[in-house]
């Protein structure tokens, strides 16, 4: 199985999703971890360039604990839209990954860089299916299910299938605490500790569904993207 996650930022796939990919990644499966925004405009202090920078090494050092290949960026934060050359990029990034299931953000999640990637990973993942498509990479792949992870603070989501993170919610914590440069970002723009705010998600999820720790999902019901059997871990 290989499983290829899409978050906006540097550190989404941390929050709502790192569980999930962790368990995948125990059950043998190959994981690839791509943002496709370089974060570049989340501190007050950081210049641009240099943060992006920064948060390249960060989303690398997350995916390496995991043991799972990082891609992206192909675009700055708020600069990431649904044009020819991007959804050549992200086509790009799924015919590189090959993968049996994606994750992505849910399409109404809180803002903009997160709902445009939704949009282009789906998108991009019909498209990288035909050949005629043409983009660097000369391989199509066939289209796969897409699962919608838990937006922001899980507002205006219900999930339909849940994942029993209970095991790695420590995995899932280290990973999300190499995104340092947001810790304080978060801290001193929003007043949140970001881990505390993980956790009370995962919870909150794990509740729902009758364990410690948990994460929300739903599948994208569409034509194409259905199989006749569970495929979250
Ligand atoms: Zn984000």
């Amino acid at each position: 199985m290989r499983v290829l996650a899409v978050g906006a930022h540097p550190d989404d796939l941390e929050i709502l999703c790192a569980g999930t990919l962790a368990k995948f990644k125990k059950n043998g499966a190959k994981i690839f971890m791509a943002h496709l925004c370089d974060g570049n405009k989340g501190h007050f202090e950081i210049p641009a360039a240099p943060l992006a920078k920064m948060r390249d090494k960060e989303a690398k050092n997350s995916a390496k604990i995991l043991q799972a290949d990082c891609l992206g960026p192909v675009a700055p934060d708020l600069e990431l839209y649904r044009d020819k050359p991007t959804l050549k990029k992200v086509i790009d990034l799924i015919r590189k990954s090959k993968p049996d299931l994606i994750i992505t953000h849910s399409p109404d999640d809180y803002m903009c860089d997160h709902t445009v990637t939704s949009q282009l990973t789906l998108d991009a993942s019909f498209m990288a299916s035909l050949p005629n498509y043409k983009t660097k990479r000369a391989n199509d792949v066939p289209v796969c299910p897409v699962y919608f992870m838990d937006t922001v603070n899980g507002i205006n989501f219900q999930p339909t299938e849940y994942v029993d993170i209970t095991e790695f919610i420590k995995f899932k914590e280290k990973m999300l605490l190499c995104h340092l440069s947001q810790a304080k970002w978060l801290k001193e723009h929003d007043n949140l500790d970001y881990v505390e705010l993980m956790r009370k998600q995962s919870s909150f999820r794990g509740l729902q569904c009758g364990v410690q720790f948990a994460e929300g999902f739903k599948l994208h019901y569409v034509s194409g993207r259905i199989k006749p059997k569970r495929l979250l871990p």
